[in-house]
């Protein structure tokens, strides 16, 4: 039991310390090659309207400002998606889930062709403590 609550303290630790850096993560490269990608708002494909920094998985729900995690959103789907799970509000406010979860998957591997060690030093920090502790990535 000991070792078990110790495992977590410092797991716990350690997403504390990844929440306090989470805002620096992107780089502004970054940032402008997803919104390239994505050409427009990663939800509703709206174009030529300003672009919010949108964490995929909500920061309160354990997610990080990563390339991965990120995806380029509309202020009108940004502020209606707020925490909200992401399939779940796919699905609520009827936009295109499936659509969107192959294009999520599909820049995610692009991306990390471009920014590999970005990922990599991303994986490492995940593997060291987490993988045996009760984070699902
Ligand atoms: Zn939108």
């Amino acid at each position: 039991m000991a070792v078990k609550r110790t495992k977590s303290a410092r797991a716990a630790r350690r997403r504390k310390r990844r929440m306090d850096r989470v805002e620096h993560d992107l780089t502004p490269a970054q940032w402008s090659a997803l919104q390239e990608a994505w050409g427009g708002c990663a939800y509703c494909g709206a174009a030529g309207v300003p672009l919010q920094r949108d964490c995929v998985l909500a920061i309160s729900r354990g997610g990080r400002y990563t390339l991965d995690n990120i995806a380029p959103a509309c202020r009108s789907c940004n502020a209606s998606k707020c925490n909200e799970e992401v399939t779940h509000w796919l699905r609520r406010t009827k936009r295109d889930e499936r659509a969107f979860l192959v294009r999520h998957y599909e820049i995610g591997r692009a991306m990390a062709q471009r920014f590999p060690a970005t990922l990599d030093d991303d994986m490492d920090d995940d593997m060291d403590d987490d993988a045996d502790d009760d984070v699902v990535a």
